[in-house]
């Protein structure tokens, strides 16, 4: 068997995303990534990724859509070989306290934040089992861990992939396959860049480090977890938060 490693990245694109897809390519992997809109974001990253001599698949694809989702899966396995590293990275926000939360709004954050991760674990994990090689990374949220005024759908979703993917790790270990989550806190990208002068300060009263942190010190953390460094451990809810308590 080829000894290559192929990721599979949501959320590609920007951010998060774009950083854990640039940091696996850098580690040798050829990448595959979805987005949802942004294409030229898209491209720049792909031709980023192509620039460190690995061959890159990226496409658009609502990750809240499973026929959609295999049908990406099916596409990106035809170019690139049998995907054996996934990071559900793609994610949304749109916040406002319960009591004002339009039901439209609960239900694109439940369909994208957590639906999505259920879509590409569901559609890969079977394979997965089969060639027992395989290894997941599921980027959720310390809203998740403590929950966060004006996110309750959001620290719903983030608080279902940390249950899920608890669970999955319990069924797929015995395959010899990892699943674990990375909980980023305030991380600069577009999702934190339209926070208000008032809001980012007193975000940074609740972090001991007083920084945000960078897309690149997630992609750190999950560039370790999804290699055989982390070989024992499963399971887990690792923060990239700065010492955040909220
Ligand atoms: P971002 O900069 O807003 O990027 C979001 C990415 O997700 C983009 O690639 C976007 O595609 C993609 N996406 C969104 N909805 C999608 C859908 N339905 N189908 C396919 N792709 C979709 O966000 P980020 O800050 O990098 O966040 C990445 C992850 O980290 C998210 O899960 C987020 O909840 C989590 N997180 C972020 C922070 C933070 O402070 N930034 C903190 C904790 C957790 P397009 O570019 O095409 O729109």
């Amino acid at each position: 068997m080829s000894t290559q490693r192929r990721a599979l990245v949501t959320g590609g694109s920007r951010g998060i995303g774009a950083s854990v897809a640039l940091r696996l390519a850098q580690d040798g992997m050829d990448v595959a990534f979805c987005y949802r809109s942004e294409k030229e974001r898209a491209e720049e990253t792909a031709e980023r990724i192509r620039e460190l001599g690995v061959r890159c698949f990226h496409a658009p694809c609502d990750v809240a859509d499973f026929e959609a989702v295999q049908s990406f899966i099916k596409e990106a396995e035809a170019d690139l070989g049998p995907i054996d590293t996934l990071v559900n990275s793609a994610g949304i926000v749109r916040d406002n306290p319960l009591v004002l939360m339009p039901v439209e709004d609960w239900d694109a954050v439940i369909d994208a934040s957590l639906t999505g991760v259920f879509n590409f674990c569901r559609s890969l994990a079977f394979g997965f089992m089969k060639r027992k090689r395989g290894v997941i990374v599921n980027v959720s949220s310390v809203a998740g861990v403590y929950g966060n005024k004006a996110q309750t759908n959001y620290s719903a979703a983030k608080a279902g992939i940390n249950g899920m993917s608890k669970a999955l790790a319990k069924e797929l270990a015995p395959y010899g396959l990892r699943v674990n989550v990375v909980a980023p806190g305030f991380i600069e990208t577009d999702m934190t860049a339209g926070l208000t002068d008032k809001v980012r300060a007193q975000a940074m009263e609740l972090v001991p480090m007083r920084r945000f942190g960078t897309p690149e010190d997630v992609a750190e953390l999950v560039s370790f977890l999804v290699s055989d460094r982390a070989g024992y451990i499963t399971g887990q809810i690792l923060q990239v938060d700065g010492g955040i308590v909220l």
